[in-house]
């Protein structure tokens, strides 16, 4: 983004504004495809999952598979969206080697899911909304593979027929971080739903990213389209880039043509793929073979019921607890951290301590170490016993780390940890009053310097927490101190 922190790219003739609209394709979490029932397990061997339908036998006929739809409805639930109690299958006709059939099956006019919302989370703290224009279910393509044979291509048609949700949102997308919220957003949603892994390594979730400029206020610019973009990180690059190389033309007296591109991840840039004079005539029409979709509104207030607290509540509900709203941000962003954290309460831990104790120490080391939530070796049971000792007054927030440090090494009880190796904070007043004496003892000059400059006290304070090993309570080290330096008791 540009370096003054708006959203605008300055150009040399003034400011630029970016507009983004997703067409998110996610494939849908299902043990058999849309309209077979072969297998859609990841990594499988090549062409081991494929029907006769996924292979276009002639005379095969595709069956629609209810699990599918029961999800693409959860998920547009799940979107704030319009359910359509009537959509319709068409088949969008298009020649290549890894498309058996000829055309894909796909919903063109009647999707099953209609307008809705995504709320996304800003770095800055705010949230903006996100119109979703539609959902579809459709049909995903088989793979060729290039790299097998130095003269032959390979088809492996795992992936054909595939039941795949296409997420149209609304271009109301204002930068490549927003663009990023959106598809984290979207992931969290479909994640916590159970409807799709939004494994993007794994091809589960990729976006076709629309990208124009123009002049702040002005009407929405001519768009190009960039295909297939398979990480968070590659759509922010895409778009920056993208967004440049249509202000560059704009500025130096070109137009930008509606076109389809390309993200080259090494080069860092995008490239013409097809101009739309070149694109595709799909010749749309209801397919022949399937009929209408027609679901019943009871059927959908099921599904509605059953749908788990999304990120929005459940970040609003921790923000009732107490929790700042970055620390609830943060929790919900993977449901994991969430659930995570509410076992931390249900063994007995509170609310804001914990927070802090996750975000300050947890999830730090965790990154570090390079593991996710569900892999790192302290339970949630345990991270609560700590911050319960904590706000107990049983040991202190510096000694907390140290117990949290051995229990992600030896993996033991953190209640055994303190009692076995003595780290109870120092709480009683005759063992600090002589540990505060000693340091006072040994250092009259700094006495007179304390008393001089009251700040000096915080020197003493260290002091007297690296004899006690850090187990004094600093509250009452820093009273004893004070008192015994005749310093005032406030301030
Ligand atoms: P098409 O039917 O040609 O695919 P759509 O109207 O469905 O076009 O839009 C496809 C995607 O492009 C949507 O995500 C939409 O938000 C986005 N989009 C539309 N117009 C613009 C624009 N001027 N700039 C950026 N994105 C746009
Ligand atoms: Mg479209």
């Amino acid at each position: 983004m540009s370096s003054n922190g708006s959203k605008y790219i300055q150009g040399s003739t003034g400011p630029w504004e970016i507009v983004i609209g997703l067409e998110v394709h996610a494939q849908i979490l299902s043990n058999a495809k849309l309209f077979s029932g072969a297998a859609t397990e990841f990594g499988a061997e090549p062409n081991s999952q494929v029907s006769f339908v996924d292979a276009a036998m002639p005379g095969m006929l595709p069956v629609i598979n209810k699990k599918c739809v029961e999800q693409a409805v959860r998920t547009g639930l799940g979107l704030k969206a319009k359910i359509n109690l009537f959509s319709v299958f068409d088949r969008k006709n298009y020649f290549y080697p890894d498309l058996p059939q000829g055309y894909q099956i796909s919903q063109y006019k009647s999707p099953v899911v209609g307008e809705g919302e995504v709320l996304i989370d800003l770095p800055n703290g705010e949230t903006a909304r996100v119109g979703i224009e539609r959902l579809h279910m459709e049909q995903d393509a088989g793979k060729s593979l290039h790299d097998q044979h130095p003269d032959h291509s390979y088809v492996d048609l795992n992936r054909s027929g595939v039941a795949l949700m296409e997420i149209v949102s609304r271009p109301d997308m204002r930068s490549s971080e927003e663009a990023a919220a959106f598809l984290k957003k979207l992931r969290a949603i479909v994640r916590y739903l159970g409807t799709c892994d939004g494994n993007m390594d794994e091809g589960s979730m990729r976006a076709d990213v629309n990208v124009s400029v123009r002049k702040p206020g002005a009407p929405l610019g001519t768009r190009c389209e960039i295909k297939n973009v398979n990480s968070v990180r590659f759509v922010g690059q895409a778009i920056e880039y993208e967004a440049r190389r249509q202000v560059d033309i704009l500025e130096s007296g070109g137009t930008i043509t509606q076109e389809t591109r390309l993200f080259d991840s090494r080069a860092g840039e995008t490239r013409s793929m097809r101009s739309k004079e070149e694109a595709h005539d799909y010749r749309y029409f209801p397919d022949p073979d399937l009929l209408p979709l027609v679901l019943e509104q009871a059927w959908v207030d099921n599904i509605a019921a059953s749908l788990p607290e999304l990120p929005d509540e459940k970040r609003a509900r921790f923000i009732a607890m107490g929790l700042s709203a970055y620390d609830a941000t943060v929790l919900v962003a993977e449901k994991e951290s969430a659930d995570y954290f509410e076992a931390m309460l249900a063994a007995g831990a509170d609310a804001k301590a914990s927070a802090n104790w996750l975000n300050n120490e947890y999830f730090g080391r965790l990154n570090k170490a390079g593991l996710a939530i569900s892999d790192g070796p302290v339970a949630a049971a345990a991270n609560s016993a700590i911050v319960q000792m904590v706000s107990g007054g049983v040991i202190s927030g510096k000694i907390a780390k140290d117990v949290l440090d051995i229990v992600w090494a030896e993996g033991s009880d953190p209640r055994t940890i303190v009692e076995s190796r003595g780290l109870k904070q120092v709480t009683d007043t005759d063992a600090i009053e002589t540990a505060v004496d000693a340091v006072i003892a040994a250092n009259p000059d700094k006495v007179a310097a304390a008393q001089a400059k009251p700040q000096m006290v915080g020197w003493f304070v260290g002091q007297v927490m690296k004899s006690t090993g850090g187990k004094a309570n600093p509250a009452s080290v820093n009273a004893i101190l004070k008192k015994r330096l005749g310093l005032p008791e406030e301030g």
